[in-house]
């Protein structure tokens, strides 16, 4: 039988301003590959994104 594999990045939310792909921040970010973008560089987030960021990491520190 197969075990589905969620794939959890972050156990936490990554910081608002981390990178748009993989969440690591900008400076300790370099070159890095994940399996849905491949070989990357950190890159801007997009507004959308860091809204999320910042909404998820309110409400974990609620919880
Ligand atoms: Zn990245």
């Amino acid at each position: 039988m197969r075990t589905p594999i969620v794939r959890v990045r972050h156990a936490t939310s990554p910081p608002p301003s981390g990178c748009r792909w993989c969440g690591d921040p900008q400076d300790s970010h370099g070159s890095q590959w994940i399996a849905s973008v491949g070989m990357h560089t950190w890159a801007e987030p997009t507004r959308e994104q860091r809204l999320q960021r910042m909404r998820a990491r309110r409400s974990a520190a609620r919880a």
